[in-house]
């Protein structure tokens, strides 16, 4: 029997962005019972606790020390003590890579005309480093969302920011998001780097862990999990997922 059920969460565990309904919640916390649970996605622990760990309310201390969070691609792991949730491991970029972007970034904008700082409100920044990754936020974090909506609709601008990125500094992936962001990130920080760590966290074997995603197909975010020869199961939704979990719990 596989001892690691791990899942995508946007589009697997939930409507994009949102936390999971209560029937996901539910299903997540009886396959506690059986076996290790680690949702695997590119966004930042807070969401993580918004989006899972604030859904499953029925989870026991002892239930949810078979919880494993693989937040940002799994560049970061957190699991719970019995107490709370502790940062196990944490592979940020190195200050050099954070100076060498944050400068790439800043020169793009400005050359380009769409440096904004005089549009920052008070102790805002537009280029944040959060550890595995640098973010260009146009307007800042502080905008508001109309505001945000309104500066790149149809992404023109940050796809002529990202093009002179690409340029100035190659070796760094640029990735647009949201509303006025850009991500920069290493090359292959993807799921196959989290999924790795997975394997060597848990000790366990790729045999030995099923993985349900909606990105499988070459060149989705899910497809690095496929190549790495992971038993995985494509959901077009978490109601996919809620037929297959209740499948897994009905024979075990
Ligand atoms: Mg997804």
């Amino acid at each position: 029997m596989k001892k690691v059920l791990a899942f995508d969460i946007d589009q697997t565990l939930n409507v994009a962005k949102t936390p999971i309904p209560d029937e996901i919640a539910d299903l997540l916390v009886a396959c506690l019972d059986h076996f290790e649970i680690c949702p695997i996605s590119g966004q930042k622990f807070d969401q993580f606790l918004i989006q899972i760990v604030d859904r499953l309310k029925n989870a026991t201390p002892e239930q949810l020390k078979h919880l494993h969070l693989f937040v940002a691609q799994g560049t970061q792991y957190y699991r719970f003590n019995g107490t709370e949730w502790e940062q196990v491991y944490n592979y940020p970029l190195t200050d050099e890579q954070v100076a060498k972007i944050s400068a790439t970034i800043e020169q793009a904008a400005r050359e380009l005309g769409f440096w904004e700082e005089d549009k920052l409100k008070p102790g805002d920044e537009i280029i944040e480093n959060r550890l595995s990754q640098v973010t260009f936020s146009a307007l800042g974090q502080k905008a508001g969302t109309e505001e945000k909506y309104a500066w790149d609709p149809d992404c023109k601008k940050r796809e002529k920011i990202v093009a002179r990125c690409k340029e100035l500094a190659p070796e760094f992936d640029y990735e647009i998001g949201g509303t006025t962001s850009i991500n920069a990130i290493t090359p292959g920080m993807n799921k196959k780097f989290g999924m790795t760590h997975l394997l060597e966290e848990l000790n366990v074997e790729k045999s030995d862990v099923l993985y349900f995603g909606d990105m499988t197909q070459p060149g989705g975010n899910d497809y690095p999990v496929v190549e790495m020869g992971i038993d995985t199961i494509t959901v077009r939704s978490h109601e996919d997922t809620a037929y297959a979990l209740r499948g897994i719990l009905g024979v075990i």
